[in-house]
């Protein structure tokens, strides 16, 4: 944080956002990887941290392979990483070759029609175009099914004239260790690698899946949610550092006697006399009203409930026991961040991480830092 902003200064809340730690959770998963290179999953803006600051900072720890999700995502990313190789997850949209062409866009190709619109796009262009093919394994969502895979194995020749930069398929349960359809999926994921041409590089990890071990990792991983701190799974500790920080400026703090209903609706009544700090974040910037009398928020090292519901731009929360060196109209409160991580807020609020993340509001005042290793948000 810059305390000399004058911007930051005199906002009522910030979104603070640590490039440095976004890249050592690239090196941490590069090191769990041992020797496999790693892809960055950067649609839905890099996750809500921004994808044209983070797709650089990733470049700059080596990851020369990033995945959005739309078009229009990708040719918005392409300036931030000129040299990188820039790929499309939700396929090829029929008449938007040339879009694709024009911004050097790798689409991921999802269904034969695809394949050979992009075939007959680089016959008429005189070349091999690069694609990636997205086989499904069992996650039923996107990629080839049983039906179209059929059809290469009677012809495989559906699949020349595309200069294929990986095979790709995604895991539906990787976050649970346990589940068995994650050994289905790799099982089938190797018989279908098995009958393509010799030579086509897989990839195979999203985040979770890193953790699932080796037998997962193939030749590249695209972790998304990781490189923004978000746990592989409920059953490891999570090795990655959260590189966000929402702060929300006290506004007025309040005495109340025992028995006084706050916020709307008056769903919650105070049990004791207590000291209620009125905070700027609401559901308008992401703070999800699902966190109505079950959210955190972190004040002077204490964790402090949030008590009645939340509203467009306030929650309202008991600071009863901080004590009024800190908690005072003016002061900033983490309402999401190392302390009260978007996991743990997820929890509460009966979501996950990544819905958190991707639904941070645009009213904060955005602020990257750099921080060197060693030296964290907290
Ligand atoms: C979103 C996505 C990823 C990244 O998933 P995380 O769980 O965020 O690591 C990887 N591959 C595909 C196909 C995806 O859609």
């Amino acid at each position: 944080m810059n305390p000399r902003d004058p911007a930051a200064e005199g906002a009522l809340s910030r979104l603070t956002i640590d490039l440095g730690a976004v890249r050592r959770n690239y090196r941490r998963l590069l090191g769990r990887l041992g020797g496999v290179s790693c892809a960055g999953v950067v649609k839905a803006d890099g996750y809500g941290l921004g994808a044209d600051r983070v797709a650089p900072a990733l470049w700059a720890e080596g990851c020369r392979v990033f995945f959005v999700a739309t078009l229009e995502e990708a040719v918005r990313l392409r300036p931030a990483v000129p040299d990188a190789t820039v790929c499309c997850l939700n396929g090829l949209l029929a008449g938007t070759e040339a879009v694709f062409a024009e911004h050097r866009i790798v689409p991921v190709l999802n269904a034969l029609d695809q394949v050979a619109r992009w075939r007959r796009f680089g016959d008429t262009a005189g070349r091999k175009p690069p694609a990636i093919l997205h086989v499904d394994t069992g996650m039923n969502r996107l990629g080839l099914g049983e039906d179209e895979w059929q059809r290469v194995l009677e012809a495989p020749d559906v699949l020349d004239g595309v200069d294929w930069l990986y095979l790709i398929s995604h895991l539906a349960s990787a976050d649970e260790p346990e589940a068995p359809s994650n050994a289905r999926q790799l099982a089938r994921f190797r018989q279908v690698r098995q009958r393509l041409p010799q030579g086509m590089k897989a990839s195979f990890a999203n985040s979770s899946g890193i953790f699932l071990g080796p037998d997962y990792h193939f030749d590249m991983a695209r972790p998304g949610i990781a490189l923004y701190g978000g746990r592989p799974n409920l059953r490891d500790p999570n090795p990655l550092e959260c590189p966000v920080r929402i702060e929300g400026r006290i506004l007025q703090i309040r005495t109340v006697t025992a028995g006084t209903a706050v916020g709307y609706g008056g769903s919650w009544t105070s049990p004791r006399a207590s000291r209620i700090a009125t905070v700027a974040a609401g559901y308008a910037d992401g703070y999800l009203r699902s966190l109505s009398g079950v959210g955190t928020v972190a004040l002077g090292g204490r964790s402090c409930p949030v008590v009645g519901r939340v509203s467009m731009d306030l929650i309202t929360v008991d600071v009863t026991d901080v004590p009024s060196a800190e908690a005072f109209a003016g002061a900033f409160v983490e309402v999401l961040g190392p302390s009260v991580t978007p996991d743990d807020a997820a929890d509460a609020a009966g979501t996950i991480g990544y819905e958190l993340l991707t639904s941070l509001g645009r009213r904060y005042v955005r602020h990257y830092v750099e921080t060197p290793a060693g030296d964290r948000l907290a």
